[in-house]
């Protein structure tokens, strides 16, 4: 083990507990990263006692580079030194009321603190001072379930859960991220006390979520939320995806597990939380416009767009940022067809110039999501389809080369409208922007000022 502490940090703080005569031990996520084989720059130490006057120790030896910060009401003190982050606490012992996840603390030993860890790799400890530097502790044999990659909790499932039930959301999110499986005993629990996720706010629900969408197989997740039901309280527009309608003979895909493959197909190409949110939100309108036409068998028409119209409230709900990250979001599910209707049809310039425009620098994004949305299982389709968008990709390409859409704007601003037709801001400004906007991407004039303003005046005398 003592290999594993070789940064010299570690005996620093075992010469001056010992000179302090505090107990302290490493314990926790930098513990069980070790075995993961995890870099890991945030140490947390527990101690037994005298948390705060170890870490001011600590930071007066390593001198001038270090940084100490103390917060006296939680008892914990934070020291900082080049890339790493120290933290200090004395150990607890926990007990909980049932109306809040926060619980009542009083000073414990290390066993206490131990008992109050989430599972048992996060309860791993070693010691720190000289007499055990190095030493393992493992009461509930962490080391065993990270061999066997097992989420388990040290104590009874039913009351760790229901003590702090974003503990529920952390083990999904440990066996997602480490590809670990949850004990039957312990999904059993989640279901069981699932309903118990109300009482935890929602920022700390969807930054679990986020760290779920982030990790490599993000649908590993998903299914465990569902299956769980937790999904159905946090996230409820997502499991109306789910199901498979049938009339006539006729059935859809069921949308849930589609988009969960969109999911993972775009998670292989990019680390982007956000690419991601569009795979999980691009067809999200599809329960919400679903039609059996008896001609036509199962329609959706109009998803993109009304989807794209759920994104903010979306947002709101889990306290997402309302911002360019969720514009971004909006954009991708409202143009995510437009590749695709591309790939299918006789190609125009002009279609493609449009496509080009409205995602602007999102293209290469846009594609990215277009590309994962293909899951048919039928090998020659998807071989067909990837060769359709490698000729899409191809014509915007040279498009691009030619015309510089990507970043367009057009040659004559709103502003010089208003001013060239003494218009006051209104619709006839827009109007008129777009009928130029049109006619250059439809290539019925070149993308110069001066055809632009000869185009704006014809377009002028027809609307009056
Ligand atoms: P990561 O670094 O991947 O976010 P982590 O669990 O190591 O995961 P923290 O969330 O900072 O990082 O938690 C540090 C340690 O605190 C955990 O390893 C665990 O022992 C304990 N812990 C954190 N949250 C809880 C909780 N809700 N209930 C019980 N123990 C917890």
């Amino acid at each position: 083990m003592e290999k594993h502490l070789e940064n010299p940090v570690f005996k620093l703080i075992a010469d001056c507990a010992d000179r302090l005569g505090v107990d302290a031990y490493v314990i926790g996520g930098f513990v069980r990263d070790i075995f993961l084989k995890r870099g890991s720059k945030d140490i947390d130490v527990v101690t037994i006692g005298k948390g705060i006057e170890l870490a001011e120790l600590v930071h007066k030896k390593l001198g001038k580079e270090a940084n100490l910060s103390v917060f006296r009401n939680f008892g914990t003190a934070q020291v900082k030194f080049k890339d790493l982050e120290v933290e200090f606490v004395g150990a607890r012992k926990e007990s909980y009321d049932r109306g809040s996840r926060k619980p009542i603390v009083e000073n414990g030993t290390l066993e206490d603190d131990q008992n109050r860890r989430d599972f048992t790799i996060n309860a791993l400890a070693i010691g720190l001072n000289n007499a055990n530097f190095g030493k393992l502790l493992d009461p509930f044999g962490g080391l065993q379930d990270l061999e066997n990659k097992i989420i388990r909790t040290p104590l009874s499932p039913d009351i760790t859960y229901s003590d702090d039930p974003l503990r529920m959301m952390r083990a999904i999110r440990f066996a997602t991220q480490l590809g670990f499986t949850i004990e039957e005993r312990s999904l059993q629990a989640i279901t069981d006390n699932k309903e118990r996720i109300k009482i935890v706010s929602k920022e700390r629900i969807t930054e679990e979520l986020n760290k779920i969408i982030c990790a490599p197989v993000p649908s590993v997740g998903f299914k465990l939320l569902f299956d769980t039901g937790l999904l159905h309280l946090i996230f409820p527009e997502m499991v109306k995806l789910q199901g498979v309608e049938t009339v006539k003979g006729k059935s859809h895909k069921d949308n849930f597990y589609h988009t969960l493959e969109v999911l993972d197909n775009t998670a292989r190409n990019t680390k982007d939380l956000w690419l991601r949110w569009a795979a999980i939100l691009h067809d999200i309108a599809k329960p919400a416009t679903k039609r059996f036409e008896p001609d036509h068998g199962w329609t959706f028409h109009g998803h993109e767009d009304k989807g794209a119209r759920m994104v903010p409230k979306i947002f709101a709900d889990l306290k997402l940022p309302l911002n360019e990250k969720m514009k971004y979001v909006q954009k991708l599910v409202l143009l995510h067809l437009r590749p695709i209707v591309l790939a299918k049809t006789e190609i125009t310039d002009s279609a493609v110039r449009r496509v080009m425009y409205e995602a602007g620098e999102d293209l290469d994004d846009l594609m990215t999501l277009c590309e994962a949305d293909i899951t048919t299982k039928n090998p020659n389709k998807v071989k067909r389809y990837l060769h359709n968008f490698e000729i899409v990709r191809q014509k915007m390409k040279e498009l691009e080369e030619k015309d510089k859409i990507r970043n367009w704007q057009p040659p004559v601003s709103g502003e010089e409208i208003m001013e060239i037709f003494n218009l006051e801001p209104s619709k006839k400004v827009g109007d008129l922007k777009n009928a130029l906007k049109d006619a250059i991407l439809d290539g019925i004039i070149p993308n110069e000022r001066e055809a632009g303003i000869g185009f704006l005046k014809e377009a002028f005398e027809k609307m009056k």
